[in-house]
């Protein structure tokens, strides 16, 4: 099956940033060509007033918890936390596959391929994904045994789905840590050791609130990212979602050690979690960093237009300085640094010949979008498009939205489950 997008804005995110005007020919899930396609393909897409760009990516989130939309506003992350456990202790697995496959319906309808999910039964998580078509990177939470809702031991359950669903093309299984308020050194040790032997990657919370950072000092002596190197657990087999109360020697650390960060601003601002991840000292140093949008209960959507919008604002407004953060940086965190932060920017993150074809076509006709120059396309992608702007989403080569609508899942059905699920929870 092959696919044609013709005469689009291909804004490739490739090493020189280029932005093409012509076609993306895409074959058997790959791209097979960029720029003059000539000849047809089984299927052809009008990209006429289109920015063709690679799919995104979410680097950080929770997926599931789309249910919990609207039930924790205006409060800070301890009390979110108490609302989240909550619910997730009355969840059923089947509401967990259903908020999972919300949740990808509105990232696949808002231009997101791929997308990071820190939660447990991951198995559910991973069932929406094969049904919605999307790409996951599906992190198994573990934490202490003593305070887990999860049936059984966290880190047997991570390993077992890792076991389970390695080697799915779109399925990419992880071992996820918590954070250092829910889990010992022997637990992040354990976990380490699983991710090792299996060869998957981790993800966890990190350094994401003052609160996090001085108790764990009161109690160990070391801030949180001093501690985990202590004992061994940073590495490049990690990404850290949030780090927003880091040091510059700790942000040095991450450097020294690999370790991969989830830039989460929508959440840190709406939890107000104080202060702002140093992210240009981040990518100074070489650290790879990605967009997230965190949890539909901190944030509330998962649009990563509109959070790449507000990243670039952020950095800008509490630096007083314009130039900080510019677009083409904010357009790479959703798309190649994701990628490299997942270690896969080999086959994702950009448009160009011979990766997977994951794509999003972005509709530039739009009364907010008007008028738009070619020169400063990545600019109004992020400053002006918006999620809804998206047509098409193309995941492993196949279509998951055409002309805005979803392709293969009944959105209708979904949504309806949802709500009922919603009334079930909270009446
Ligand atoms: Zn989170």
């Amino acid at each position: 099956m092959s696919l044609l997008l013709r005469g689009g804005w291909v804004v490739t995110q490739d090493a020189q940033r280029a932005v093409v005007r012509g076609d993306v020919l895409v074959d058997e899930g790959r791209i097979a060509a960029v720029g003059d396609v000539k000849g047809g393909a089984d299927e052809e897409i009008d990209c006429t007033d289109c920015a063709v760009l690679p799919g995104l990516i979410n680097a950080h989130g929770h997926v599931a918890n789309t249910l919990l939309r609207g039930r924790a506003d205006d409060v800070p992350l301890e009390k979110m936390l108490e609302v989240a456990f909550a619910a997730d202790a009355k969840l059923t697995r089947r509401d967990v596959q259903v908020g999972a496959l919300l949740g990808c319906i509105e990232m696949l309808k808002s231009g997101t391929t791929s997308f990071v999910d820190l939660f447990y039964w991951e198995d559910e998580v991973a069932r929406a994904v094969r049904e919605a078509g999307i790409r996951g990177f599906l992190a198994w939470t573990v934490l202490d045994p003593e305070v887990t809702t999860q049936r059984g031991v966290p880190v047997k359950n991570a390993e077992q789905f890792v076991q389970k669903h390695k080697g799915h093309p779109r399925i990419t299984p992880m071992v996820g840590l918590q954070g250092v308020y829910a889990c010992s050194e022997e637990t992040y040790l354990a976990a380490k050791d699983v991710a090792e032997r299996e060869d998957v990657k981790m993800h966890t919370h990190l350094s994401e609130t003052r609160v996090e950072v001085y108790e764990h000092e009161k109690k160990t002596g070391l801030r949180p990212i001093e501690w985990l190197d202590k004992i061994g657990f940073l590495g490049p087999r990690l990404s850290a979602a949030h780090c927003v109360w880091v040091t510059i020697n700790e942000v040095r650390t991450l450097a020294n050690r690999g370790v991969a960060v989830a830039h989460c601003p929508v959440s840190n601002m709406k939890l107000a979690s104080g202060g702002v991840a140093p992210v240009p000292e981040m990518r100074d140093a070489g650290l790879a960093v990605g967009l997230g949008t965190d949890s539909p209960i901190s944030n509330n959507g998962l649009d990563l237009f509109s959070d790449m919008k507000v990243c670039a604002l952020l950095h800008k407004a509490t630096r007083w300085d314009a130039s900080l953060m510019p677009a083409q940086a904010v357009l790479d965190l959703a798309t190649i640094g994701a990628a490299k932060v997942l270690g896969v920017d080999r086959e994702l993150g950009s448009v160009e010949v011979g990766k997977r074809a994951d794509l999003a076509v972005v509709d530039l006709r739009r009364p907010h979008a008007t008028p738009f120059y070619p020169a400063n396309l990545c600019s109004q992608l992020v400053y002006a498009c918006r999620g809804s702007d998206v047509r098409t989403t193309i995941v492993d080569g196949v279509m998951r939205v055409g002309d805005g609508h979803l392709v293969g899942v009944d959105e209708a059905e979904v949504l309806g489950r949802a709500r009922e699920i919603a009334v079930e929870l909270f009446g």
